[in-house]
């Protein structure tokens, strides 16, 4: 069985002092039933990553926290990057690699992906696998081939026992931030397709691999995404800014 995952992706948004009130209203939004269907994860910037742990901590919240990036170095000198220990310290359970953002804006190859997927789970963590094609890809019929090597690349050389315990998520790229989403057919044969890429590399794993759906996810839609057999959740960047419209996504069944 596998228990649904919403995860935002707050991205450069947010100051340690926001981020307590935003990890509050959320928890006041949500109770006990919502916390059994879902975990709920916030991936604020690494600057209030110790703030949102100690209200998480103090609150005794059920909120996780993730991290939207890691280095894959354990230290050294490496000016302005965090390892995967910084963060795993501040109770981060969960980390985003390879976002879109990170691929396109900061050259992080497959390789590089795959080396920060290792990494993250080498520190007891679980990553978030981004993968997605872009809208030039999609209009030239390589969706599948882009999608098919960014996840069997991001896991090659992972254990299938430690695979199943990783998340993905399928993020077209001209759904992220534009108000357009895939069609839920679209994206659920596309998150159907990601699991048997997982098989291709790592067998029967892939049956406990969450695939999440993540591309313009609001209120509005969710819950037909939801309904897909092989998406298991949401990552989510603009609505969860909002802790009502966040609350919302979370809340899809109702
Ligand atoms: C994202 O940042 O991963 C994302 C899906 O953003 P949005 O929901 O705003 O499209």
């Amino acid at each position: 069985m596998r228990k649904y995952l919403i995860v935002g992706n707050w991205k450069m948004n947010a100051t340690h002092l926001e981020t307590i009130q935003m990890v509050q209203k959320l928890s006041y939004r949500l109770d006990v039933s919502d916390h059994q269907r879902v975990e709920v994860v916030v991936c604020p910037p690494f600057t209030a990553l110790r703030s949102a742990q100690t209200v998480i901590e103090a609150d005794h919240l059920q909120i996780m926290l993730g991290a939207q990036n890691v280095d894959w170095h354990e230290s050294g000198a490496f000016t302005g990057e965090i390892s995967p220990e910084m963060v795993a310290k501040l109770s981060v359970r969960f980390v985003i690699v390879g976002h879109s953002e990170r691929r396109g804006l900061f050259g992080e190859t497959d390789d590089v992906v795959n080396k920060k997927l290792t990494a993250v789970l080498a520190a007891g963590m679980t990553p978030i696998l981004c993968v997605g094609e872009t809208e030039l890809e999609r209009d030239s019929d390589t969706a599948g081939e882009i999608v098919g090597r960014q996840v069997r690349e991001g896991i090659a050389g992972v254990e299938p026992d430690t695979v199943a315990s990783i998340v993905v998520a399928y993020e077209p790229v001209w759904a992220i931030g534009t108000g357009r989403t895939a069609s839920a057919d679209d994206a659920g044969s596309m998150c159907t397709f990601v699991r048997e890429q997982v098989r291709e590399v790592s067998g029967d794993a892939a049956d406990a691999v969450r695939v999440l759906y993540g591309g313009s996810v609001n209120p509005g839609n969710v819950a037909g995404l939801m309904a897909k057999k092989d998406i298991d959740g949401g990552l989510v960047g603009g609505a969860s800014l909002d802790p009502d419209t966040f609350a919302s996504v979370i809340r899809y069944w109702m």
